[in-house]
């Protein structure tokens, strides 16, 4: 029943029946349409959808108040399209097309949109925005027959979401200077991408193919977050004010973690080394347990005071090997929290910094910071295990490594977690 109230009210089925007759006895639809107008404009919000219900007639005038349309599944010409907005919906600020096929190079011109949405509508090869007031646009195509878009000027814009688009330049700083929130997924992006942005905070990388030469240069970027099945070691990223970072990498068994694999990851986790929090998902540990040998050729990536997250879909995890890992790639890490598919762990680690010029040498991580390594700088520690796994282990493992460097710190109890 619902469903049918649905399909009878939708804009799809006035567009195919808005040349209906109107009823003799319906008085009050014969009046001027601006008079019309003026009567719902009295209206609360609530009841001026509402009124589309009426009749044909009240459902056209509910058309041309409407700031919002979303079609989907509907095949229509990009004269059609035109004469829509132009006609029956001249008042949208939003617009969203779900796979509407049969347009191939569509121009949207208006001085109202401020959000376009175009999912899955395939057969564009072309879009040209004038739209001076986008304040966002999402576009989902593919990447086999990308389509070229131009955005025109597009000064207002905030939020660029594309996913499945062939990218080859783009420096938001000239085409969008009020850009915030950027998202590229599974993106071509093989060509010279350079995304430079001063008012950037968020940047998502998800999935991208053919990774070439990228440089991104975002110096109020807060969040960032990559999501891929490799490494890419991304030389020329700059985000000074990061604060939260998020990794999920989810290779196949088959690649190797092998050296490249390890100063790859080492590279990409330099970028964020400004971030206050990270978060690693992955599918098995061993993308992210860096070997013993390829750290007496690395420096760790982070140096300053971080929370790591780790989520691992690994079904039997070290709790020390992983600890170990995470303490080398941050040593100064305040909080640690994996989570596993029926185990939870975290550790807490209280730092204080000794004075100065008492470095020891022999400590690599002290002797290329200046800050010191949670080795020669811990007093206090807590931890706790979700299934009671691997806590002995992992006390003794800090005493021990405390205790190599002739210090030790004090157990401040057990994390307890609640079922
Ligand atoms: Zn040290």
């Amino acid at each position: 029943m619902r469903r049918i109230s649905v399909r009878k009210c939708s804009w799809e089925r006035f567009l195919d029946s808005k040349h209906g007759i109107l009823d003799p006895n319906d008085a009050i639809s014969r009046m001027p349409e601006t008079v019309l107008h003026r009567i719902i404009s009295f209206l609360p919000n609530s009841d001026k959808q509402h009124v589309r219900f009426l009749s044909r007639k009240w459902r056209r005038l509910s058309a041309q108040n409407q700031n919002r349309l979303s079609l989907t599944g509907r095949r229509l010409s990009e004269l059609e399209l035109s004469k829509i907005m132009s006609d029956d919906f001249p008042s949208v600020e939003s617009l969203t097309l779900t796979k509407c096929l049969g347009i191939k190079n569509l121009k949207l011109a208006s001085f109202k949109l401020k959000t376009v949405n175009l999912d899955y509508c395939r057969s564009l090869k072309t879009l040209d925005l004038n739209t001076p007031f986008l304040e966002s646009f999402h576009f989902h195509g593919t990447c086999v027959r990308p389509c070229r878009i131009d955005f025109g000027i597009c000064n207002k814009l905030r939020i660029l979401k594309l996913a499945g688009v062939a990218l080859y330049n783009m420096d938001c700083n000239i085409s969008f200077p009020l850009l915030q929130v950027l998202s590229l997924s599974s993106c071509d992006m093989s060509g010279c991408i350079n995304i430079s942005s001063n008012s950037l905070k968020s940047l998502y990388l998800l999935r991208i193919k053919n990774p070439g030469d990228i440089t991104i240069d975002a110096p109020s970027l807060h969040f960032f977050e990559y999501r891929g099945n490799t490494v890419i070691p991304f030389l020329n990223m700059h985000f000074p004010n990061l604060d939260w970072a998020r990794i999920e990498l989810k290779p196949s068994r088959y690649e190797k973690r092998n050296e490249e694999w390890f100063n790859g990851l080492i590279n990409m986790l330099k970028c964020l080394k400004s971030a206050e929090r990270l978060m690693i998902h992955t599918n098995s540990d061993k993308n992210i347990i860096v070997p013993k040998g390829v750290r007496e050729t690395l420096v760790p990536p982070f140096d300053g005071n971080l929370d790591i997250d780790v989520k691992t879909s690994s079904r039997s995890s070290n709790v020390v090997d992983l600890s170990d890992s995470m303490l080398w790639i941050s040593p100064r890490v305040r909080r640690l929290y994996f989570k596993s598919f029926n185990w939870e762990f975290v550790m807490q680690l209280d730092h204080q910094d000794l004075l100065s010029g008492t470095h020891d040498n022999s400590c690599s991580f002290c002797s290329s910071y200046t800050s010191r390594c949670w080795r020669h700088s811990v007093t206090h520690y807590s931890l706790g295990h979700s299934m009671e796994l691997n806590y002995k282990e992992m006390v003794s493992y800090l005493v021990e490594n405390l205790e190599k460097v002739g210090r030790d710190a004090m157990q401040t109890g057990r994390i307890l977690f609640s079922i």
